[in-house]
């Protein structure tokens, strides 16, 4: 049956397989070579490792485009953003994901690239911005501010204005949001979070629909040594077989806490953007109580990172890379794949004590 007919819950399953002929192993087994007999498709394993080959293309079907596996989401994102060259005009969410800022103001600092700060939710904003700009890059729903961007609005207006729009996928997952259909050239993910989903390995990866930028993604991987081990890969994409039942779990216990949160007296504010399994909230009584509830609670672990099945919380503004606009006593949530009713009642006893 082609894989096109059936839904991405299925095609979880199915993409990357070996051919189905008698003997053929069921599962991709990890190949562990750096070279490779002469004539083939692949001579040397920096170009090419048939353990990427299946865990791109289950994650390029899904998200629809051609996919790249990288050695680290920083490593996709790295060369995303090298499509542009030095001097180029960006436009950056004021808030995305802590590295990509980074990233970003070291390169405005030392190749004199413009960056323009929008507010990714206001689609007037960013697209009076773009005017002249080499590159769009979108983050939605923004870590850790959840906010959400018109794909579609944004894709269409970097276009016009000439611009490559990239848009970095971890929060939503293919499941959730498929940025290449609403038009956008490239797609970003953290294959670390919720596509490995274990909290066991780091990988990155690219998915565009355009050759000429495939090519470049391409070329940066290989000349950069930006590749992923064949463990981490294969760990990866038997990750991404438990995805869509990791998800489900998650985004509804995540939109159960989101309710009760939000009725809960020592919270101030709770957002969520009614999709996903990760929301922030802003604790009554500022940065101690932050802090306390971060201490306080014994299920969740507080830790940075999420996607994972198991629950993580972190105060953002721990870390000095994060954006001052974020709240001091902003926290957010990782849910993972735990019964709910355990996660609530030791937020609820953390929440009581902070
Ligand atoms: C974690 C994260 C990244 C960076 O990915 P790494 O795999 O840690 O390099 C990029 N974008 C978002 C939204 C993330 O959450």
């Amino acid at each position: 049956m082609p894989d096109g007919h059936l839904s991405p819950a299925t095609r979880l399953i199915t993409g990357g397989r070996p051919p189905h002929i008698p003997g053929a192993s069921v599962n991709t087994p990890v190949e562990f070579s750096s070279t490779y007999r002469a004539g083939g498709p692949i001579d040397y394993a920096r170009v090419g490792n048939p353990t990427w080959s299946a865990f791109e293309a289950t994650l390029g079907d899904l998200e629809g485009g051609a996919c790249l596996a990288f050695a680290s989401g920083m490593g996709a994102i790295a060369a995303a953003c090298a499509l542009i060259g030095p001097s180029a005009v960006v436009v950056v969410p004021q808030h995305s994901y802590s590295g990509t800022s980074a990233l970003l103001r070291r390169r405005e600092e030392r190749d004199g690239l413009e960056v323009r700060r929008v507010d990714i939710s206001d689609t007037e904003a960013v697209s009076a911005a773009l005017a002249g700009a080499h590159l769009l890059w979108i983050e939605s729903p923004t870590n850790p501010m959840m906010e959400i961007a018109d794909l579609p609005a944004l894709a269409s207006a970097a276009r016009e204005a000439g611009a490559i729009s990239v848009c970095d996928n971890t929060f939503a997952t293919p499941l959730l949001q498929r940025p290449l259909e609403a038009g956008v050239d490239v797609v970003v993910h953290s294959a670390t979070k919720f596509l490995a989903g274990h909290s066991d390995v780091l990988l990155g990866a690219t998915v565009t629909a355009r050759t000429d930028l495939h090519e470049q993604l391409h070329i940066h991987r290989t000349l950069h040594g930006a590749i992923p081990g064949p463990m981490e890969t294969w760990l990866a994409l038997r990750g991404l077989r438990t995805l869509d039942v990791r998800l489900e779990r998650a985004c509804a216990s995540a939109a159960t806490l989101a309710d009760r949160l939000s009725a809960h007296p020592r919270v101030d504010r709770v957002r969520y953007p009614g999709f996903g399994a990760v929301l922030s909230i802003e604790i009554a009584g500022g940065l101690p109580a932050a802090q306390a509830l971060e201490q306080g609670v014994r299920l969740w672990t507080p830790a940075t990172s999420l996607g994972g099945v198991e629950s993580l919380l972190e105060r953002r503004r721990r870390h000095a890379a994060e954006a001052d606009t974020v709240p001091e006593a902003l926290v957010r949530l990782s849910v993972g794949i735990e019964a709910v009713a355990d996660l609530w009642s030791d937020l609820e006893q953390a929440l009581e004590n902070a």
